[in-house]
């Protein structure tokens, strides 16, 4: 069967040059500058950040590439190398949330939506700006394509308006940049009307280089983790499923529903204040029968909040301990990694059969890359589609692709696509 194929991603210099040519080519002008900011994968803690719990992600190769130059005026010029015949243009004294009439189209709410969001967090007024937009991270394959267009976004107006928050990528500001994270976030959630949590964000504004993010979603705080694979021998292979799944949005409202009435029910703000020793005692109370006996209904809803509340809890729990592993100074190797291996393992196996947000594609991708020598595999992302991860030696990275490639194809799936997680460095202007 066919040879996997591999996303490369751009060097920073190639991303540099094409976001240039593209502006050229578009507003026939040179741009102030390129800004770049990467895709993220999590390595461990799905589904907690809405829950404030920890979640440990990496910042990726593949990146959005942002040539941008201010303008004196208040209008936005938008390109994108996706489709380099069409330039949209925007009015920054018009723009405003979705469903109002100054909603913003398709993906020109990722980029136009953080000048509005920033400036709705007090950071304003900005000036009008052009850009041209190059990015080799995979659109929709969980990814997260959206936050790197807003993170490249924030770093450019940054620099360009001069707010002086994001300091340059070698020595980021960290507390300027979670002050960036909020306005991305915001323009996810009102402009572009996607709710989604702070993860995706925080990882391409905030990751360092050879390092994994441990980030706790109450507070915002985080914490750099060592994570350097090619030392290790070790390579994290994304395995994009490619599937899409319908009614996913749906879904992912509908856990963030069962967690909020679950926390209600238990008298906790949030389910990351349930200790992993009281877990149980607190399952129990959300097993009880609140309405009357027998009603068939109300036992089905205790059931699937028992087992989104343990997914949540232990999910928490094995986060922590994965980063406990990463910290400690053995090399990751032997035992360790056994252990790091067993804990992505058993993420997967809770976010199937506790949160049930996986899918077919997934769950064999993760089957195919365990049998073929992973260490640990598990779906990544909000689930129902998107991608896993694969944590595996490194000169056998290929082979375990080609395992899941044949899998696939036995089983009719679509071909999947595969990249290299190298854990990247974050959000900064290039040139
Ligand atoms: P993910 O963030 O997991 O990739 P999302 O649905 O959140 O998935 O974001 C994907 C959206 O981001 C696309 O539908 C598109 O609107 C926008 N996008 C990402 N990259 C580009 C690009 N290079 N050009 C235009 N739009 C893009
Ligand atoms: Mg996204």
């Amino acid at each position: 069967s066919a040879a996997p194929v591999f996303t490369p991603a751009l060097t920073p210099q190639e991303g540099a040059r094409a976001a240039s040519a593209l502006f050229r080519e578009a507003f026939d002008a040179e741009p102030d500058g390129v800004w770049c900011a990467p895709g993220r994968v999590n390595i461990i803690g799905e589904h907690t950040d809405y829950n404030g719990g920890l979640a440990l992600p990496i910042a990726l190769p593949h990146r959005a590439y942002l040539a941008l130059r201010r303008r004196e005026d208040r209008t936005v010029r938008l390109v994108s190398s996706l489709t380099p015949q069409s330039i949209d243009t925007l009015d920054l004294d018009v723009i405003g949330p979705k469903g109002t009439p100054g909603e913003v189209r398709h993906w020109n709410a990722y980029i136009a939506g953080v000048a509005w969001a920033l400036e709705r967090d007090g950071l304003g007024p900005l000036s009008g700006f052009d850009a041209a937009l190059v990015s080799c991270v995979p659109l929709g394959g969980g990814l997260s394509s959206s936050a790197a267009l807003e993170s490249a976004t924030a770093v450019a107006l940054d620099d360009v308006d001069a707010l002086g928050l994001a300091g340059p990528a070698e020595a980021p500001d960290d507390a300027g940049r979670a002050r960036l994270v909020t306005s991305c976030v915001r323009a996810e959630n009102e402009v572009a009307g996607a709710p989604t949590g702070g993860m995706d964000q925080s990882a391409s504004l905030r990751c360092r280089a050879g390092h994994a993010l441990e980030l706790d979603c109450r507070t915002g705080e985080v914490e750099q983790v060592p994570f350097d694979l090619s030392a290790a021998g070790l390579a994290l292979l994304v395995i994009d499923t490619k599937a899409e799944h319908s009614l996913v949005d749906g879904q992912y409202g509908a856990r963030r529903a069962a967690c909020e009435k679950a926390a209600r029910m238990l008298g906790v703000d949030l389910l990351a204040d349930i200790a992993p020793d009281d877990l149980e005692t607190h399952l129990s109370r959300l097993a009880e029968p609140a309405g009357p006996t027998g009603h068939g209904e109300a036992e089905a809803d205790a059931d699937e909040l028992v087992k989104r509340t343990r997914h949540v809890v232990t999910e928490i729990d094995r986060t922590r301990r994965l980063v406990a592993l990463l910290r400690d100074s053995r090399p990751l190797a032997g035992p360790k990694l056994e252990e790091v291996g067993a804990l992505m393992n058993a993420s997967h196996d809770s976010l199937r059969d506790d949160y049930e947000c996986s899918c077919p594609e997934l769950d064999m991708a993760v089957a195919a890359a365990r049998k073929a020598g992973a260490h640990g595999a598990r779906m990544t992302g909000g689930g129902f589609g998107g991608s896993a991860i694969a944590l595996v030696d490194a000169d056998s990275a290929d082979a375990v692709a080609r395992a899941v490639v044949v899998a696939y194809a036995e089983a009719d799936f679509t071909a999947p696509a595969f990249l290299n997680a190298i854990p990247s460095a974050p959000a900064g202007r290039l040139s």
